[in-house]
């Protein structure tokens, strides 16, 4: 057995659902498209900033000969969720459930490369340069050129196994492997994904405008635009639309890595306690969570208008706390705007408080979400 195919047959007792090589040749093709995304401001700053590293490996790799590319199934479902009655609760997204998918990746792909020194072991110039997500080179790319899968109109890779639940990652080494065979799109005449897509940011052809994609609202971190406010429904971190439309997806749900599995009173938190949750209480309850690593504030500000689409009323005197006692601006005057969606009388002495607590706005954005909040209320 040559090495390839001694490492495929190892693959799942390092806990690898699936497995593909291709050629270290660059992604040069990808650039008009890439550059094109730009210029139209469909990019959101979270891309590795460096175009040619992240098309031509060899900018980042002396000599590279081949990439292996993995891919890690994740749960869709969460068993034991917890009531629905009961106070009302966020939701991180599935790429947020469990521990963060790149410390579960990068575990991974280390024991691969030991897997991989020690079988041929009398090579000692083999390297390897592994990433996931944050790396250079773009994983869906990757993936689907090694095989693993294919790209779907929503920009994901779809694998024929576990649809498109599935975490990406690459090495690139000097080991010349003979590649896999890329996959082409399956979608065909589906457009499921664009339809149903809340702030269509889908563009058709595998390419999304960032900016108006709802998982890449959920972290920001600054005031949300109240166009999407709404659209988020009681998601804290992510979105998931996409995938939970596709048919790829249907009946996909695979509970293979432990490290993976969801703690249902952390990925579905109760709203209200996260308007007051301290430093400290945010990293021990969500600090292993993928979706921590924006801080806690766009969270918070997610939970605030979470309550607002879940009309959540009894939250109000909660909010009102937040107005008179958060330390940030934007944490207060989203507040402010939620205070005004789910107050359903409006009082002198509501109007008089945010009027008090404007005066005492010193940014210009917050004195206007407070202002605006304000004539919601009269106005009613
Ligand atoms: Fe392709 Fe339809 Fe899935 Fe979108 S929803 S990725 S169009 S199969």
């Amino acid at each position: 057995m040559d090495l390839k195919e001694t490492i495929k047959s190892h693959a799942k007792d390092l806990g690898i659902d699936k497995i593909g090589f291709t050629t270290a040749d660059n992604f040069a093709a990808l650039k008009p498209s890439l550059l094109a995304q730009k210029a139209a401001g469909h990019t959101t700053g979270f891309e590795h900033q460096n175009l040619d590293e992240r098309l031509y490996p060899d900018k980042i790799f002396d000599q590279p000969q081949s990439i292996i590319a993995i891919a890690l199934a994740y749960p869709s479902k969460i068993h034991d969720r917890p009531p629905r009655t009961g106070p009302k609760r966020g939701r991180f997204a599935r790429a947020s459930w469990g521990l963060d998918y790149h410390t579960v990746l990068n575990r991974k792909m280390a024991a691969l490369i030991q897997f991989i020194k020690n079988t041929a072991a009398t090579d000692t110039t083999i390297r390897f340069k592994p990433m996931v997500d944050t790396g250079e080179l773009i994983d869906v790319a990757v993936a689907q050129r090694a095989g693993l899968g294919f790209i779907g109109k929503n920009g994901l890779l779809i694998t024929p196994e576990f649809g498109s639940y599935v975490y990406l990652g690459e090495i690139i080494t000097n080991i010349k492997f003979a590649p896999d065979e890329p996959m082409a799109c399956q979608c065909g005449t589906c457009t499921r994904c664009i339809d149903f897509c809340p702030p269509k940011a889908l563009l058709g052809d595998g390419r999304m405008n960032g900016q108006r994609c709802l998982s890449y609202q959920t972290q920001t971190k600054g005031y949300m635009d109240p166009e999407f406010r709404p659209m988020i429904r009681n998601v804290l971190y992510g979105c998931d639309i996409c995938q939970q439309v596709c048919p790829f997806n249907k009946g996909k749900d695979f509970h293979i890595h432990a490290e993976m599995e969801p703690d249902p009173n952390t990925v579905l938190p109760e709203l209200i306690p996260m308007l007051s949750l301290s430093n400290k209480g945010f990293k021990t309850r969500f600090g292993k969570l993928a979706g921590a690593w924006r801080g806690k504030k766009p969270l918070q500000r997610n939970a605030i208008i979470a309550l607002v689409n879940l009309h959540d009323r009894s939250a109000v005197p909660h909010l009102l706390e937040v107005i008179e006692n958060d330390p940030r601006p934007m944490i207060r005057a989203t507040a402010a705007w939620a205070v005004s969606e789910l107050a359903t009388t409006p009082t002198d002495e509501l109007t008089t408080f945010l009027k008090n607590a404007q005066a005492k706005e010193t940014t210009k954005e917050a004195r206007t979400e407070f202002q605006k909040a304000i004539d919601r209320i009269v106005q009613r």
